[in-house]
């Protein structure tokens, strides 16, 4: 009762306010009562569906159509507008309709722009109007939208375009209540050039060779708008398994299909323990080496980067990711993003569950492990309000949220509620938390309040409420953290530690027995003073830099400029040009900037980077390199 009284204030504050006073983002817009990240106004007129009918434009770069949106208003709000949030949106007009059939132009503003969160369109209604259409353009600069040139693309023959909405870019190509908490099905037809495949997070995705260029989709469950997304490309389907398949370049096609081959197995293994995948298939789409992510989870067709693909399936784990968000995230969805961590930390979660059940235990704590040092290392370096799971991010950009930390520190708090109640209960209870939240985005205080009532004061004086709020509220990491613990990660260390002495290493059984996760270990259990001299004795062995594995190539380039190690200065080079994955390129950037040299060098390297990277990468280096 308590969540629900404080959320029925928090609207009724919201009203008033936005009755009376300007927000200061933009005129008199009501901004929702509880995401600081819209301008919407779901209290007086919700959105919960949208129809889309879009033609890419490759040479101008942009989309051009409309978006027709049903909504519902309360009976006594027959005269509220409809409030959108739009970037960089080019309105050409508004009608609205009665009967859902015929449309009649109508008034609409645009209000001021925030650099955070685009401006909202106000749009005038007649009483019981129950549609809007927006004809629309979007930018050539869409912060959603990536245009790739035939050139940055592996066939170098067509272009490629993919959308990217999660956190609030969906605004940059749809007109729409850009707010994890609205949820809302959509339907779109889709014009191309002919001979190009557009996908999108629905239904209705051709496995046939048969380009057209003109699609139709559907997505029937309500989703939240930052799971619309869309791909335009020379594609090609293959399949995995009876509901799973992937989409990608032709030339990645077998290579993909065969790094992905346990993606059914892994559905299976999730669906034991969680309950019925919902979505009806689960496809991925492999994209071009740019994508700023390693996976976007977008339902039905996962967007993932190319750097996964080691040729020995040791970075799927980005797979058992973004399939868990088909649990957390997808179904049960954060109702803002300063609630990021009920998504990620749940997700990674479970993703090491997954991990679990088709690879062992051993691979499990091996992952977790690194994910746990990885995180000990970003808390070092993270003011304290930002190291909260429940974190602030009033007057914020959300992506500044998204760091490791709702991830790896969500992911060992329930872990510690796991080993705390024993995991056969807690199993029970998640799965009971997805199903009685499904498709409900959720704040923490209703997860908490959820916990309290179905784990803490079921099976008493266990966990309290106390120690709860610490993990939910407070920064740092509490005492009680889990300490996940691995053998194989113990006889790395000792071989480290060989190297180090000077002793000699069983080089030929470590190249035969070793998986990604223990060369990473390794390369992590070296001093950070390492010295140029001992770098190139173990890539005279191992022959680090020039390894095919994204993961294991960043941490050798990281260790490289903290060495000066001037070997792997052309691959260093080579790695931020023809990757644009953040994860990847934002630390190597950062690591080069701490000296007067390294910066120059970073700022030569950025200088052919750039024009290939994301929005979102690009605007993240901009920041690292500016100082
Ligand atoms: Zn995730």
């Amino acid at each position: 009762m308590k969540t629900v009284l404080a959320i029925f204030l928090l609207i009724l504050a919201g009203v008033m306010a936005g009755k009376s006073q300007p927000d200061g983002r933009g005129g008199m817009a009501i901004r929702m009562a509880d995401d600081v990240h819209s301008y919407a106004n779901p209290q007086q007129a919700k959105v919960t569906h949208v129809d889309l009918d879009w033609t890419v434009l490759f040479d101008q770069k942009i989309i051009k159509g409309s978006a027709t949106l049903s909504f519902q208003r309360p009976p006594d709000q027959v005269n509220a507008p409809l409030i959108l949030d739009t970037r960089e949106l080019t309105i050409e007009k508004v009608e609205t309709s009665v009967n859902g059939t015929v449309f009649k132009p109508t008034t609409f503003q645009m209000g001021a722009v925030d650099k955070f969160l685009g401006a909202p369109l106000t749009i005038q209604l007649p009483p019981n109007a129950k549609k809007v259409r927006v004809f629309y353009s979007t930018s050539p600069n869409a912060s959603g939208l990536q245009w790739l040139s035939p050139e940055q693309t592996a066939g170098k023959k067509q272009p490629f375009m993919f959308s990217q909405a999660q956190a609030i870019h969906a605004r940059s190509f749809i007109p729409l209540q850009d707010s994890p908490q609205i949820r809302i099905t959509y339907s779109a037809r889709v014009r191309t050039p002919k001979g190009l495949l557009a996908v999108m997070s629905a239904a209705g995705n051709s496995q046939t060779s048969a380009r057209n260029g003109d699609y139709r989709f559907s997505m029937t469950h309500p989703i939240p708008p930052y799971l619309i997304a869309i791909a335009v490309g020379d594609l090609k389907f293959q399949s995995l398994g009876k509901r799973t398949g992937v989409y990608t370049e032709p030339s990645m096609l077998a290579k993909s299909a065969y790094e992905l081959a346990d993606t059914e197995k892994m559905v299976e293994a999730t669906e034991k323990i969680y309950g019925p995948y919902r979505w009806g298939r689960y496809d991925l789409l492999v994209l071009p080496p740019s994508f700023p992510f390693g996976g976007m989870e977008n339902p039905m067709l996962t967007f993932a980067t190319p750097t996964i693909l080691a040729g020995d399936r040791s970075l799927v784990s980005l797979v058992a990711h973004e399939l868990a968000h088909s649990w957390s995230g997808n179904l049960v969805t954060n109702a803002t993003w300063r609630d990021f961590w009920l998504n990620e930390g749940f997700t990674t979660y479970i993703e090491r569950r997954i991990i679990e059940a088709v690879y062992g235990t051993n691979r499990r704590e091996m992952e977790a492990m690194l994910g746990k040092q990885g995180l000990l290392e970003e808390l070092a370096g993270t003011p304290e309000s930002d190291q909260i799971l429940h974190i602030n991010l009033d007057g914020r950009d959300p992506d500044d949220g998204a760091t490791g930390i709702p991830y790896e520190k969500g992911a060992l708090f329930l872990r510690y509620l796991e080993e705390k109640f024993g995991r056969a209960k807690f199993d029970v209870f998640l799965k009971n938390y997805f199903n009685s939240h499904a498709f409900q985005s959720i704040t923490t205080e209703t997860f908490v309040d959820y916990l309290d009532q179905n784990l803490l004061q079921k099976y008493p004086n266990i966990v309290s409420l106390d120690e709860v709020n610490e993990w939910t509220e407070k920064p740092g990491l509490p005492k009680t953290a889990p300490s996940p613990k691995s053998d194989a990660f113990e006889k790395v260390a000792a071989q480290a530690k060989n190297f180090m002495d000077g002793k000699a290493l069983s080089i030929q059984r470590m190249q035969k027995d070793w998986s990604t996760q223990e060369w990473l270990h390794f390369l992590k259990s070296m001093p950070e003073n390492l010295g140029a001299a001992k770098m190139a004795e173990l890539d005279k062995m191992f022959n680090f830099t020039n390894s095919g594995n994204s993961e294991i190539a960043f941490q050798w380039l990281m260790m490289s400029i903290k060495n000066n190690y001037k070997a792997a200065d052309a691959r260093l080079e080579n790695f931020l040009i023809s990757i644009g994955r953040r994860k990847f390129v934002r630390p190597l950037y950062t690591e080069l900037a701490k000296t007067p040299e390294g910066m120059k060098r970073a700022q030569e390297i950025y200088a052919k980077a750039r024009p290939g990277y994301h929005p979102i990468t690009q605007s993240s280096i901009d920041a690292v390199l500016k100082k």
